[in-house]
């Protein structure tokens, strides 16, 4: 038996063979197990349709479905350089993304993402995109402000729209946790402020929120917590509690509308996976939401997030963490060689991978992003859980940071 820590890749929220979603998926097999999504369309697809645009950030009142978090992103970009493409601006061909980025591993997605270990090897195959630096509890200066950092951020953001928005077609953005990039943390007016400048420049804003959606970060979705709505907004992992493949991105009306047309003039937007909006994903979509619905899981989440902190306190003083953060249900502590300077130790030594393998021999499955180690846990963990997790992330840490 193992305890996941980090939910099978931040897709699990539920338990492993939860018994809900796993009688509706047994009743799903009777009925359709699958049917193509293109020219035609099932009960299923179209019930979680609508139950998704009723919990989304208003305005986002249409469904794409896809089969996976990249093609999700995939979608966006498409879909945001093709509006524009159907409006008369043909010059509008790149793609604003913040630095330590993540958006999938596809060519495109992999283009808009800035994390070197994933992108390096594939540089020359990639679309040439924009980012730019956003703020980072872990890098900010001591002396330096919360606010002032997120309006210098948003300054050199805004001095980049000045010269290129009219080849931009979208900003690309992991709202609140870059989480693939070590689970960096910045705070919510950053992106509200990014809101703002992508309408002044009339850009799209894309919302990633495949990681950080569905109660991950502390509401149901991250947007909410800057009291944002995006123009496309992309989700998976938890779409299905983790179950099966499953993606969707959602948009407004007034994209929806830029592709409606008689066939003829080719405006269409044509995207197609041969299992996209499956049946079987879409029936675990529908029982997790109902597990949403009937149970209180944001309120009990803010409860086992704050147990989190409690757990891992101590570990603020320790002499090789640099950093303890949480947003939600998502708690990073990164190791560093040097407190004062938070100076990491040299990648090649991998400390990281020792907590693993400690964590493992507890019967722990606490796999860290580098030196950093998180507990990202599915929702119905107890906090008698938490504290064996704090207990053994903190046993792997003494062992990982001996010379
Ligand atoms: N975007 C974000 C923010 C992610 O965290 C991930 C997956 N880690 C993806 C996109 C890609 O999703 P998938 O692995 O399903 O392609």
């Amino acid at each position: 038996h193992y305890l996941d820590a980090i939910s099978s890749g931040w897709d699990n929220l539920f338990g492993h063979a939860n018994p809900r979603i796993n009688a509706a998926l047994q009743q799903q097999l009777q009925d359709l197990e699958h049917v193509l999504l293109a020219g035609f369309s099932h009960e299923t697809a179209i019930e979680l349709a609508e139950r998704l645009i009723a919990l989304a950030p208003a305005g986002l009142s249409r469904c794409f479905f896809a089969d996976n978090g990249s093609s999700a992103v995939e979608v966006a970009l498409k879909m945001s350089f093709h509006y524009w493409q159907n409006l008369g601006k043909t010059k509008r061909h790149k793609f604003i993304s913040l630095e330590n980025s993540y958006h999938g591993e596809t060519l495109g997605a992999l283009a808009v993402g800035n994390v070197p270990l994933y992108r390096q090897t594939y540089g020359p195959l990639l679309l040439e995109c924009l980012s730019v630096s956003c703020p980072d509890s872990f890098l900010r200066n001591a002396d330096k402000s919360i606010d002032d950092d997120v309006q210098e951020h948003l300054k050199i953001l805004e001095q980049l729209l000045q010269q290129q928005a009219n080849r931009v077609c979208a900003m690309i953005i992991e709202p609140l946790v870059q989480c693939a990039g070590q689970m960096r943390i910045y705070p919510a007016a950053y992106l509200q402020g990014v809101r703002a400048l992508c309408d002044d420049y009339n850009i799209h804003l894309i919302a990633d929120e495949i990681a950080v959606g569905f109660g991950r970060s502390g509401t149901m979705f991250a947007c909410e917590q800057a009291a944002i709505s995006p123009d496309m907004m992309c989700l998976s992992k938890g779409l299905t509690g983790g179950y099966l493949p499953l993606a969707v991105t959602l948009t407004k009306e007034k994209i929806y509308d830029a592709f409606y047309d008689n066939y003829a003039s080719l405006k269409a937007f044509l995207h197609s996976h041969s299992y996209t909006g499956n049946p079987l994903g879409c029936r675990a979509a529908l029982a997790t939401l109902d597990i949403f619905a009937s149970d209180n899981v944001l309120t009990n989440n803010r409860r086992l997030a704050a147990h989190m902190a409690r757990s891992t306190a101590h570990l603020h003083d320790h002499p090789h963490i640099g950093e303890v953060r949480q947003q939600g249900m998502i708690l990073a502590m990164e190791m560093v060689a040097d407190k004062a300077t938070r100076q990491h130790f040299p990648w090649q030594e991998r400390r990281g991978l020792r907590v693993y393998q400690q964590a493992l021999k507890r019967g722990v499955l606490l796999r860290p992003l580098g030196d950093v180690i998180y507990f990202m846990p599915p929702y119905v963990i107890t906090e008698d859980e938490i504290d064996r997790l704090a207990n053994v992330a903190s046993e792997g840490i003494e062992i990982a940071c001996r010379s």
